[in-house]
């Protein structure tokens, strides 16, 4: 059965605001785009920012995920300049 545009495109926009988790940061409530082990992405944010178990996973939105992408690497050259 041929559904109207119109109501198959509501009902899209509200089964993925249903189906994706929002984001574990404080205060955003963008959908998660990716998901970490707490203790991965703990050091590249505040500690009152993370909305998350300690003992579970993080999930991230696109934004905050581009976020930790940036500060991991950043951290990582300088963790490796220090290792060497
Ligand atoms: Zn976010």
């Amino acid at each position: 059965m041929a559904h109207p545009r119109r109501s198959r495109a509501a009902e899209r926009a509200r089964s993925v605001a249903a189906d994706a988790e929002p984001c574990n940061i404080t205060g955003c409530k963008d959908p998660q785009a990716r998901s970490f082990n707490f203790s991965v992405v703990a050091p590249f944010f505040g500690a009152g920012e993370l909305d998350a178990d300690r003992k579970g996973n993080v999930g991230l939105c696109k934004d905050h995920y581009k976020h930790y992408k940036k500060a991991s690497k950043e951290s990582r050259t300088t963790a490796r300049a220090n290792w060497d």
